[in-house]
């Protein structure tokens, strides 16, 4: 709690006092359980303490997230543009949630961009842009939902924390962990965890909705990448998954099927290096996971336009799936120490 300097903690409650018309909170495109269990709980406890607030997306978000408090009133950018632009326009500040470059907007930038009100961000990943008039950011923590969650202890909003509240963040910090398996490395997470569980959320019933709410064609496209669509590279401790878009029509895939695969190489014996690429009309999205010290946002920057955490990160390539894949072989051996090293 004390990670967050006061006088920004001040200005954050500042800020959100003095606003009078309402406040919109936007995630990440594509977003994730901690985008959005960030903007939904944050949501929930600035509408019970009495503003007019809203959540924007920028696209939509899977499925197995559509029981969360509030889900139901974000509007969707890319669905909604009109009513999106309605929104800001209404409105006197923004708070960016979970993301640390107007990029990840994707569409929707623009619009974030020209915003005339105050931005506040709120994030935990490395380098954050200087887009907003107030920055949250610490890398410290493992998902922005216990970063919000922390920084409201702090203010006058903590007694608006209710249990809907405490379950959109307990979402976060479990997606964004594993189930705490991993960036869980401060005891502060579990700290906030147990308040959590002290306001009486239900840890089963969020698992389950969020784990055990999968399609049978998810489960099965999940079954046929393990079987013909991972490559192991064993003298660089790397798997590499890739899904296409032909494989997509076979499982009838929706947003959100993939999630997880890329963690699942991670369980061979001596892989510390995981990569899955998913095929889109105009790009590959490629996302990386790894175990140890071996930065993958590096990799990610260099070679993928993209960035993220020391153990997960993504990017996105226009390139064929072929190329993508020979450029992840012919960069390997730069890796190599790196990997090497980070073997325990
Ligand atoms: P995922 O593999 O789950 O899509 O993303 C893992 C992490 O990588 C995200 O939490 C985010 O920090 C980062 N990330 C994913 N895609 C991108 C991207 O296109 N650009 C950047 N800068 N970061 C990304
Ligand atoms: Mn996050």
């Amino acid at each position: 709690m004390e990670r967050v300097n006061t006088e920004i903690i001040k200005s954050f409650e500042q800020l959100v006092k003095t606003s009078v018309k309402s406040i919109v909170l936007v995630p990440h495109m594509n977003p994730d359980g901690d985008a959005m269990g960030s903007v939904l709980g944050l949501w929930r406890v600035l509408k019970n303490a009495g503003f007019k607030v809203q959540v924007v997306s920028p696209t939509k978000y899977p499925e197995f997230y559509h029981w969360m408090d509030g889900h139901d009133e974000v509007i969707i950018f890319s669905h909604h543009p009109k009513q999106s632009a309605r929104a800001l326009a209404e409105s006197d500040l923004l708070i960016c949630m979970d993301f640390n470059q107007l990029s990840r907007l994707g569409d929707m930038k623009p619009l974030v961009e020209s915003y005339e009100g105050k931005k506040i961000l709120i994030d935990h990943h490395p380098y954050p842009g200087n887009f907003t008039d107030l920055t949250i950011s610490d890398i410290t923590y493992s998902s922005t939902a216990e970063l919000i969650f922390s920084v409201l202890q702090s203010t006058e909003l903590a007694q608006y924390i209710d249990r809907d509240a405490a379950t959109s963040f307990f979402t976060g910090i479990m997606t964004d962990t594993g189930s705490f398996d991993f960036s869980v490395s401060n005891p502060n997470t579990f700290e906030v965890v147990a308040q959590l569980t002290r306001m009486g959320i239900d840890q089963q019933f969020i698992h389950s909705k969020v784990y055990d709410n999968y399609s049978a064609d998810r489960m099965r496209l999940m079954g046929f990448c393990l079987s013909n669509r991972m490559v192991v590279y064993p003298e660089f401790h790397t798997a590499c998954m890739y899904i296409t878009l032909e494989d997509q029509k076979t499982f009838n895939f929706k947003t959100g099927d993939n999630e997880g695969f890329v963690n699942m190489p991670l369980s061979i014996n001596g892989i510390i290096f995981s990569v899955l690429f998913t095929e889109k009309e105009k790009y590959i999205k490629a996302s990386f996971r790894s175990k140890g010290d071996f930065a993958v946002n590096e990799v990610s920057e260099k070679y993928f336009n993209g960035g993220g955490h020391r153990n997960a990160a993504g990017g996105e390539l226009y390139a064929s799936l072929a190329d993508t894949m020979a450029l992840l072989e012919s960069i390997l051996p730069e890796f190599d120490e790196r990997i090497k090293r980070s073997i325990k």
